[in-house]
């Protein structure tokens, strides 16, 4: 695992310097979904603190299990019953693709005296099987997700599609980052965009390249799941 960390972070690294951009501007989150405690503890002993799940039961069991020093991430599709169980622990959730959902999450908040970070997840490559706002109905939603209280927009995720090639992703990590700057520039309340979630084992490197923020990887760093 060391080593396949390694040359993640290697190709962080010169993806980062082909872009012109810092380093230390990526975040790599490690996908952890399905990979039992003990293999998530290993990857903390090799320097992991930033772990991503897509699951709220399976999230929760590895805070228990594993350091507090941990920021965890979820990163799936959230159901609105659920959203009572996570609001607290996570250090941003990914995937807040409905005003219900967000509704929820700032409702939780509120009932805890705290402020949640979320991302709005993009499908902007349309793809039927993914959860997620299309490019209209983020534009038609984020101000009323920006005014509930107890919650920040800090950006903006996407998963892009499955390709052999990652340079067919180019387009929508692009695209994604062109809504982030647009949205920007409107200088809505509670909303910074600072945030890029974009990219994973097959695609990260073309993402970092068009301004991903963070990186979700799963089994670049653990293996096949
Ligand atoms: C599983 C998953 C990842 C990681 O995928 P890999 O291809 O294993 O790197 C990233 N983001 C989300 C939302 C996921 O569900």
């Amino acid at each position: 695992m060391e080593e396949r960390l390694k040359i993640i972070q290697e190709q962080i690294r010169q993806a980062c310097d082909r872009a012109g951009r810092a380093y230390d501007c990526v975040t790599l989150i490690a996908v952890s979904k399905t990979m039992p405690t003990q293999i998530v503890a290993q990857a903390y002993e090799v320097g992991m603190r930033q772990f991503g799940e897509n699951k709220v039961q399976e999230l929760v069991k590895k805070q228990e299990e594993l350091p507090s020093d941990i920021k965890w991430h979820m990163i799936g599709h959230l159901q609105r019953n659920k959203v009572k169980y996570i609001v607290g622990k996570t250090e941003l959730i990914h995937s807040v693709d409905s005003l219900r959902l967000a509704q929820e999450i700032s409702k939780e908040s509120q009932k805890l005296n705290m402020t949640s970070d979320i991302l709005l997840e993009v499908n902007n490559a349309m793809e039927s099987t993914k959860y997620g706002f299309s490019v209209d109905e983020v534009w038609q939603t984020i101000s009323d997700i920006a005014v509930l209280p107890n919650i920040r927009i800090k950006g903006l995720m996407t998963i892009a599609p499955y390709v052999e090639n990652q340079e067919e992703n180019r387009k929508y990590f692009a695209e994604l980052r062109q809504l982030s700057v647009d949205i920007k520039a409107k200088n809505i309340d509670n909303v910074t965009m600072s945030v890029l979630s974009m990219g994973m084992t097959n695609d990260y490197s073309v993402a970092i390249e068009e301004g991903a923020t963070h990186v979700r990887i799963g089994t670049g760093i653990f293996g096949n799941r």
